[in-house]
């Protein structure tokens, strides 16, 4: 048997003004789209800003439902709503910010489960690192420079060929 080790280092930012321009813009952004989010269950507003290569801004937000597994949250509908605007233009950056008015300190909000594996699938459908800025309502902000960072050994197309 072998020992197989999975290390990652992560860049966090002491606050905004540690991050160019154009990322804290995103950022804020971001925070702007929390109005979009529609959470009346949890009381959790998610929003994502992607930003894409031709410099368009994708918003997403967390859509809940009274049927609780049917709740899709904010990165997923970003992703999918960049797909179904602009197919196939690769993501420069992607901004993800939470609140919770019961809480205020809440740190950098890392993507779900289900929306690691979301992301990763773009990643590879877009050939490109997807990197991700995270911010809640405290001043840092976590970045990923590719979401399988977080998702070591990751389910892909890969184990899917028949070749
Ligand atoms: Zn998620």
């Amino acid at each position: 048997m072998k020992i197989k080790n999975i290390h990652q280092e992560l860049k966090l930012y002491k606050n905004l003004e540690e991050l160019k321009d154009f990322e804290q813009q995103l950022i804020k952004k971001a925070v702007d789209f929390l109005d979009l989010s529609y959470a009346p269950y949890s009381n959790f507003n998610v929003a994502t800003a992607i930003l894409l290569e031709n410099g368009e801004i994708i918003s997403g937000a967390n859509q809940e439902n009274a049927s609780y597994p049917l709740c899709i949250c904010a990165e997923r509908v970003a992703l999918h709503h960049a797909a179904m605007r602009f197919p196939k233009m690769k993501i420069k950056l992607m901004a993800i910010t939470a609140r919770n008015n019961a809480r205020t300190d809440l740190g950098p909000i890392p993507p779900c489960g289900a929306c690691r594996q979301v992301i990763a699938e773009y990643e590879d459908l877009l050939d490109c690192n997807i990197r991700i800025l995270m911010k809640g309502n405290l001043d840092e902000v976590l970045e990923l420079e590719s979401i399988k960072q977080v998702l070591p050994l990751g389910f892909n197309s890969d184990f899917l060929e028949n070749s």
